[in-house]
């Protein structure tokens, strides 16, 4: 018999990250400074120091008294994402990130600045469990899901560097967010919904953004694409097709097996009905794969008369893959049967390649 204590030893409990102001809705925040003992109006002035401000040194907070400092510091404001390794490209425009969590766990986020803009590429989760055979990040199986604060604070590390002046081309700020990092978004559903909140909600309560610089990627998890129609966050929601027909989807998206690509558009056309926002539809072409013409216009005939426009994405070879991005000549006739059937349709640029920061690449190797 074991004795009281030994189990635990051998079958640690999952620990959850450590709370985090970003985690707290405005009244939990609160509820959380009147039981460090602080008056609740404080709860104003910290979320102004730390979204509208941008700074995260609760030491430098001159609003908040000195002497508990170093308690809302401890105790909510905890270092959640340790940084491992920094990549750069592209002259310091495209910045990979790997970061390690409180438990060891990796994930990554990317900030790519264009002339006109600056977009974010967070993850979710740490790894995923979508299963999908072209995608690095799927090689691996699902880790665990990010907590909102996790999430939230991959983009408040780029906002505070472009803030601060440490990104190439000058001080700026995030335009754009993309979850199309690690993970499955939908599949940690609640915690995204509520970073997207922190992203939306204005200054001090969050950082302001506009739902419309926000994209959600998912597999298709069709009861969520239902829950965030009604959510009332217009986001532009993305999703990972790669395939109009069922019989391929199931192999190349294996959620496909659960949900149809006719239940999958059904859901993206009421997202489009409810919130006005066209949907993005992301299609991988894989040399040989899914690539060919007659798919095309079997894509274009879905997806025709809709609110809708296609990224075609060239694929980015994962290692030990067979895999390969389509030919030149296939994928400009691909894209051109698709203009053929009055479908919007462009080609996605695929930043951060030789850091390995592109899509479907994101996978922590070290
Ligand atoms: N799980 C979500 C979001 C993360 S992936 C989703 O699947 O949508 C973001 C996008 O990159 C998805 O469209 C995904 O299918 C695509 N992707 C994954 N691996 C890729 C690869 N090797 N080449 C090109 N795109 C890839």
């Amino acid at each position: 018999m074991p004795k009281p204590g030994e189990l635990e030893m051998v079958a640690p409990k999952r620990q959850k990250p450590p709370l985090h102001w970003s985690d707290l809705t405005v009244d939990e925040r609160k509820e959380k400074v009147v039981e460090l003992g602080l008056p609740a109006f404080r709860a104003d002035q910290i979320s102004r120091q730390f979204f509208g401000r941008l700074s995260n040194d609760p030491q430098s907070w001159t609003d908040i008294p000195a002497e508990l400092r170093p308690a809302v510091q401890a105790q909510l404001f905890p270092e959640l994402l340790t940084s491992v390794k920094a990549l750069d490209c592209d002259g310091g425009t495209t910045v990979k990130q790997v970061w390690k969590l409180f438990d060891g766990a990796m994930v990554e986020s990317v900030l790519m600045r264009y002339t006109d803009r600056v977009t974010m590429c967070i993850s979710s989760q740490a790894g995923c469990g979508m299963n999908c055979p072209f995608c690095a990040t799927g090689q691996n199986g699902l880790t665990r899901n990010l907590s909102t604060a996790e999430i939230v604070e991959q983009i408040l590390v780029g906002a505070r560097a472009l803030a601060n002046d440490e990104i190439a081309g000058g001080v700026g700020r995030v335009n754009n967010i993309v979850f199309m990092g690690m993970g499955e978004p939908m599949a940690n559903y609640k915690n995204v919904i509520a970073a997207i909140r922190r992203f939306t909600d204005d200054a001090p309560a969050g950082i302001g953004l506009s739902a419309r610089g926000i994209t959600l990627s998912t597999v298709g998890l069709v009861p969520r694409i239902y829950d965030l129609a009604k959510e009332g966050i217009p986001v532009t929601l993305a999703v990972s097709l790669h395939c109009p027909d069922d019989e391929l989807r199931d192999t190349l998206v294996p959620i496909n097996n659960r949900f149809k690509i006719n239940e999958v558009l059904d859901a993206c056309w009421n997202y489009a009905d409810v919130t006005g926002r066209r949907v993005s539809i992301e299609y991988a072409l894989i040399k040989d794969i899914n690539d060919q013409a007659w798919r095309a216009e079997l894509l274009g005939k879905l997806l025709q008369g809709n609110l809708v426009h296609v990224n075609l994405i060239p694929l980015n070879p994962t290692p030990g893959s067979i895999w390969t991005a389509s030919r030149p000549e296939d994928e400009r006739a691909f894209l051109r049967i698709l203009h053929e059937h009055g479908v919007a349709a462009t080609v996605r640029d695929t930043r951060g390649r030789e850091i390995d920061g592109a899509c479907g690449q994101l996978a922590a190797s070290v």
